[in-house]
């Protein structure tokens, strides 16, 4: 019941009160999607485009936010840009199916706890089950204590760590080292498929300038998460990548999407997209945003 009161009080915040009761947005509807989350929207019969698509508005404020945001030494996180459904773990225990959590405080994003779960889920399935979630969510107060305790070799000044955003977690195993264990290599195969990044590679620390951390996963949603495991990308270049195509079609798992790349020039964006479909809107914490729109849906069995 709480849940579902809260998916329609972010549905409320993020369509307007206005446009909530239509299908149907107008030229003038704003669509303000702080966390990427999707919406499906209809058909504009009103405004004078092409048929088939619908113009959205997006102010500038997107830039910083959403699951694709980048956030490393040269690129802090605006503090405006954590996710507003940041909980803790241990007092959301339908969240805490098939792990454990190293102590009673960690954080994270409800949704991406939410998809956590289910690939854990997945992997209880195929034997694996001993995960821990050792670092979640961390406040800028949290990250500062952490920088002045471990120093820069260890830890990332306040509003430049990941963790600071609510979208990455540290996993463990709770049997053994995780670089050794069958939880961290299902995890490097399979965390893709959720929507997850091994976020600093072995291969890669020259572009991430992070050591190898087997143990940090970030979530950036499907399918880039899949494109980038498909590419060998990690996040630094997937955004370089995208935006170098401008444009970019895939197919994943079934499914057709487009994934564009459309630089803010304005505080108010006008941007087009196909009538009748779901999209996802998230800066690059750069210089644009990434709108990315699912062509069709093909039922799986
Ligand atoms: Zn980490």
């Amino acid at each position: 019941m709480l849940k579902k009161g809260l998916i329609i009080l972010v549905i409320f915040i993020l369509v307007g009160c206005d446009s909530i009761l239509t299908d149907r947005p107008n030229e003038n509807d704003r669509v303000d999607i702080r966390d990427g989350q999707k919406l499906k929207v209809g058909t504009d019969t009103q405004s004078n485009q092409p048929s088939g698509t619908i113009t959205i508005h997006v102010t500038d404020e997107q830039v910083t936010r959403g699951n694709l945001v980048l956030v490393n030494k040269n690129h802090p996180l605006d503090p405006e840009a954590v996710p507003e459904d940041i909980v803790t773990l241990f007092e959301n225990r339908d969240l805490m199916h098939g792990y454990v959590v190293l102590d009673n405080t960690i954080r994270l994003s409800h949704s991406v706890a939410e998809h956590f779960r289910n690939m854990i889920g997945a992997a209880g399935e195929d034997g694996v089950n001993h995960f821990m979630i050792s670092s979640g969510y961390r406040d800028e107060d949290e990250q500062e204590q952490l920088y002045r305790e471990k120093g820069s070799d260890y830890a990332l000044p306040p509003g430049y760590s990941e963790h600071n955003l609510g979208l990455s977690m540290d996993i463990g195993s709770t049997q053994q080292s995780i670089d050794r264990s069958p939880e961290g290599k299902w995890l490097k195969e399979h965390a893709w498929a959720y929507g997850f990044i091994l976020r600093y590679p072995q291969d890669k620390t020259k572009i991430t300038g992070i050591q190898y951390e087997p143990w940090h996963f970030r979530y950036v949603g499907q399918p880039h998460s899949m494109i980038m495991k498909e590419l060998n990308l990690t996040l630094e270049e997937y955004l370089d990548y995208l935006k170098d195509r401008s444009s970019y079609r895939t197919t994943v798992e079934g499914n057709e999407y487009e994934v564009k790349y459309v630089p803010v020039t304005s505080k108010d964006m006008e941007i087009e997209i196909p009538a009748e479909s779901e999209y996802e809107i998230s800066g690059n914490n750069m210089d644009g945003i990434i709108v990315t729109v699912q062509l069709n849906r093909v039922e799986t069995k």
